[in-house]
Formats: structure tokens, sequence, C-alpha cells
């Protein structure tokens, strides 16, 4: 698949993008959960903090009604109709009591449910003469001997705590029973310092005791018909209207913890919502805190997310860009090695050319003598073979067979040098490693120009140590050998006595072979110019410059050297060091 740039560009936007919302949406619901988890916990601990201390009111007030039942005053005012004077007393007893136990009210039922005394005979709400036989509590005293009910005053509207115990006579039958009744204001007061909301509820879910007003008789979940028929009957909540509570839990965070939205649609709020029960009264208690504290946490987690999302995203930019060029530099790298190769086989292949241009035309400045030289035995050849026909015409067969093995000789030897040329003249390529004999070669080169030698009548020195074993291509050597011998035959043209000293010997691990003669030498100026191409102090037609720079090319190629100087005594000299081979095996 392939995209232009700017949709390549455009894409990469979009996931860097896509990748910084859901890292930020992930770093933040993470730190949310946490915070919610952490605060939940600290909710858990208040509400602890308040059941023990509503705990801790209540066990004080249970004890009260099951004391005061054993009071043989109050058990004796049961046995009969309690009227005038009794009565009074009465009044005044719980009364007094109920002032030291700081109780809200107390009262005493008859067998059927009917207030007899009670401590608030003075109030125009006295319970005094009110039948309470339909409050559960009472039921629950006649059946069990204790009763305990929450419920709003039917007489005063005030909701309390009602704490009942049976008073028996010793025969153990039930005469009626002893009522302690404990409101909550302090209590509501105490918690409605608290941001929290403070709640308890009933085992129908009714909140009934609130820090806050607004959340008083509220219903925590339905009511079905059979509890709202109960509610009628036991008057529990009175007059007091119950509206539900419209919450749904949007996280359980654990046990008695989870976090909930409460209100209507448009006037929402997140509460973490704890809750405890309370097992002896059945009831419940609940801590609700509002859930807005924790996103400070969810913010900072957030700005965090988000700069180590586009750290990372840098840090990748810088890699790719990195690996880029890197791979920019490989393929510049490669690209250059390539043409690097292949300039140098274009170099390669021109040198060749070159090599065998100026080996052609040495050889075709060499043509006229090498002419001259296979022309001689074929003139030869023709008196040999004249004299060969009249020895036999004479019948001297014997003499006529010595002449043929001489003419045979001529013809070995001009084969020998018609297949030298041939050999010469072909061209090789360069770099080519064979194991050849210095000594032979020069015999080669200096056969090439026997003809110019005697012609010229120079004369050849040679001090060889043969053999002398070196790696190279013999043609290539050969060329060298043969520039080098030529020049020396053009410098001694003019000389008196022309000659030519060759020396071949062993040096350290090297083969050196000097060629010096008697000519007039190089002139200082030039002795550095003389290897370069196309220096000639020659005349035009005779010298190209080539020679020399040509033959340098092809010694430095076999590892060797070619170096020029002038002799002491006169003349130039030429040395031509090259590597020694191993000895032959
Ligand atoms: P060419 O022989 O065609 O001039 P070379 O490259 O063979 O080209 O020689 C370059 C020059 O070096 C010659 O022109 C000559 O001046 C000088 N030279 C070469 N060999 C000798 C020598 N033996 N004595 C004096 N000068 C020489």
């Amino acid at each position: 698949m392939t995209f232009n740039r700017p949709l390549r560009l455009i894409l990469a936007s979009l996931l860097v993008l896509a990748g910084l919302l859901l890292s930020v949406y992930w770093a933040g619901e993470k730190a949310r959960h946490r915070s919610l988890l952490a605060e939940a916990e600290a909710a858990h601990e208040q509400l602890g903090l308040y059941v023990s201390s509503l705990r801790t009111l209540l066990e004080r007030y249970r004890s009260l009604p099951a004391v005061l039942a054993l009071d043989p005053e109050l058990r004796q005012a049961l046995a009969g109709p309690v009227q005038g004077d009794a009565q009074r007393a009465l009044n005044l007893k719980l009364e007094r009591i109920n002032a030291a136990a700081r109780s809200s009210t107390l009262e005493l039922l008859d067998r059927d449910g009917l207030a007899v005394a009670a401590s608030n005979w003075r109030l125009p709400t006295s319970y005094v003469g009110h039948n309470y036989a339909f409050r559960p509590y009472f039921r629950q005293t006649i059946a069990q001997g204790t009763g305990r009910f929450y419920a709003v005053g039917v007489t005063t509207g005030i909701p309390g705590y009602f704490l009942a115990n049976a008073v028996r006579d010793e025969a153990g039958r039930f005469l009626g029973a002893i009522v302690v009744k404990l409101e909550f204001p302090d209590l509501e007061q105490q918690w409605s310092q608290t941001p929290d909301l403070v709640l308890v509820s009933d085992t129908k879910g009714i909140v009934f005791l609130a820090n806050h007003p607004g959340w008083r008789y509220r219903e925590l979940q339905p009511l079905d018909t059979f509890a709202r028929l109960e509610l009628a009957q036991t008057r529990q909540y009175d007059r007091q209207p119950l509206t539900p509570l419209q919450h749904r839990t949007l996280q359980p965070l654990g046990e008695d913890s989870r976090l909930v939205r409460v209100g209507a649609r448009g006037d929402e709020t997140d509460y973490l919502w704890q809750s405890l029960s309370l097992p002896d009264d059945d009831w419940t208690l609940h801590l609700l805190r509002d859930a807005r504290g924790v996103q400070s946490d969810v913010a900072t987690a957030r700005l965090a997310a988000a700069g180590a999302w586009l750290a990372l995203v840098f840090l990748a930019m810088l890699l790719q860009q990195r690996w880029r060029i890197a791979r920019l530099r490989q393929r510049s790298r490669e690209e250059l090695e390539r043409l690097v190769e292949q300039r140098t086989a274009d170099l390669r292949t021109a040198q060749d050319g070159l090599v065998q241009a100026a080996k052609l035309a040495a050889l075709g400045q060499m043509s006229a003598a090498l002419a001259h030289e296979i022309n001689q035995p074929l003139t030869a050849q023709r008196m040999h073979l004249a004299s060969v026909r009249l020895l036999l015409d004479a019948g001297r067969n014997d003499e006529a067979r010595a002449a043929l093995a001489r003419l045979d000789e001529l013809l070995e030897r001009m084969a020998a040098l018609t297949g030298h040329l041939k050999t010469f003249a072909r061209k090789t390529p360069g770099g080519l490693r064979e194991r050849i004999e210095l000594g032979h070669v020069l015999e080669q080169a200096l056969q090439l120009l026997t003809p110019r030698i005697r012609a010229e009548q120079v004369e050849i020195s040679q001090v060889l140590s043969v053999p002398a074993w070196v790696l190279g291509d013999a043609i290539r050597l050969e060329q060298v050998l043969v520039n080098l011998l030529r020049n020396a035959l053009d410098a001694v043209a003019g000389a008196e006595r022309p000659r030519i000293e060759v020396t071949l010997r062993h040096e350290g691990e090297q083969w050196s072979l000097e060629i010096a003669d008697n000519g007039p030498g190089i002139a200082g100026e030039h002795l550095g110019n003389v290897f370069d191409p196309f220096f000639t102090t020659k005349p035009v037609g005779e010298g190209l410059g080539l020679g020399l720079a040509v033959s340098y090319g092809i010694v430095h190629e076999l590892g060797g050297r070619l170096e020029a100087a002038n002799r002491p005594e006169g003349g130039a000299l030429f040395r031509l060091v090259l590597p020694a081979a191993s000895e032959e095996t």
C-alpha cells in the first residue's frame, strides 16, 4: 500500500491524536478509580465512627426500661386500675427518672396498651390516656418481652426511638409495658457539622434520620403494597410524606461502597456512598461524600499521561528520523561504492587500451627492423636450397642432408620469431599473475630488438643471476623491458662506443633489474617528469611520451617500482624492482 505524503501525514497526526486521547482517558480513569478507592476507604472509616457513637448512645438507654420493669411500685400499680393520686405519684416518678436519665419521654402502658402514666403528663401533648396498642413495639413486648420501634409520635409529631420492656407480676403474667422514647436532635445537630451526608434507614429502606433536612423520609428503594399497608397500620411515619430518592449505581467499589449518581436528570450529583448496618436495631447508616473532590487528582494524572504520550511520540519521531538518515547514508555510500567500482572498471578498460596502443605503436616503430630480420633468413634459405639442389645433382646425398638440417634450423628461428611477435601483439587483460622468470622475459625482449642492436652495433653486457622468479604478466613485463631497452638504444644512438649494461640481482625479498646506458643521461629538470604521460624530448614521429608512463603503471600494478636516475660516470640508469615469487617446487 502506498500513500502520498500529505495523506500519510494526516494519518499519522490522527493516530497520534487518538493515542493522546486514549492515554489521557485511560490515565484519568485509572487515577479516578484509585482516588475513589482511597476516598471510599476514608469515608468508610468516618462512617465507622458515626456507627459506634450511635451504638454507644443506644446502648446507654437500652437497659433503662429493663431496669424500670423490675420496679415493685410500677408492678403494683399495674395490678389494678391506675387513677387519682396513685396516677399522679406515678407521673411524678416517671418525670423524675426521665430527667435523671436524660431520655426524651418515659411512659407506662397497661396490658391493653393504654398509657396510664408518662413523664410528659404536664404537657398538652401528654401521652396519658392514649392507647398505643397499634404500635409494633407493644405487640413485640407482649410476644418477646421487649420491643423497639422508630416512629413519628402520633401525639407529639416528634420522631423518636421507642424502647419497651414488659412489666410482669411474680407469676410472670404480663401486666403492661414501660417505654422509653429517645429523640436524636443532638445527634443530627452534631452530624450536620460534616460536609458529608449522614443518613439512617430502616429495614424498608426509608431514611428517618439525616443531617440535612431534605434527605429525611426518603425511600431508598421502592416500597411494595404490603410494606405500604404495614406503614399505614403502624403509623410509623404517620403524616410524613415519603418521597423516593432517585439514584443509580455507577460503579461498585467494594462490598458496602459504591459510586452513585443521585437526582433527576439535569440536577445530578455523584456521591461515594458507604453503608454500614447496625444489626441490633436493623438500621443501616449511610455516608454520602461528594465525588467531585476526586476530580483534581484525575486532571493531574491526565496531564501527566498527555506529557508522557507526547514524549513517547517525539522519541519515536527522533528514532525514525535517525533511522532514515542512517538509511540515506547507507544508500549514498552504496551508490558511491558502485560508482567508484564502475569508474575503476572504466579506468581499467581505458588503461588496458592505452597499454595495448602504446605497445602497438612500439611494434610499428620496430616493424621495419623486424621485417628485415624475417627477410634475411628467407634470402639465406633460397641460397641453401640452390646449393642442396646442386649437391643432389652431383649425387652427394650426405652433404645435401646436412644442408637441409641448417635450412630446418633457419625455418624454426623464423617460426619462433613470428610466433613471438604474434604473442607480443596480443592484448592481455590487466591483473594477470603467473609465475614467470625475468631472465627469460629479458631474453624475449632482446630478441625483438636484435635486428636494431645488430644494425647499430650496440654492445650489450649482461650480468644475470637467474632464475629470477616473479609473479606477473609475461607479455606486459616484456613490454616494459622493450620500452626501457628501446629508450636506451635511442639514448646511445650518438655515442662513440654505444653500450648498454643489464644487471639482474636478488635484493632481499625482491628482484632488481637495472638497464644502464652510456648516452647523454636525463636532464636534471626532466628527472621528475619522465614518467608523465606524453612527456617526450624526442622529435615528432619518433616519440609519443607514453612508453615510461605505461611501463610505470604496469610495474606498479604488479606491486613493484620503476625508478630513473643518472649514473655518476654519465648516462641514464633505469631500475625495475619486483617482489620475488617463492622458489619453484
Ligand atoms: P618516448 O620514448 O616516446 O619519448 P618515453 O616515456 O619512453 O617516451 O620517454 C620519455 C622521455 O624520457 C624521453 O623522451 C627521454 O627524454 C627520456 N628518457 C627515457 N629514457 C632515457 C634514457 N635512457 N636516457 C635519456 N633520456 C631518457
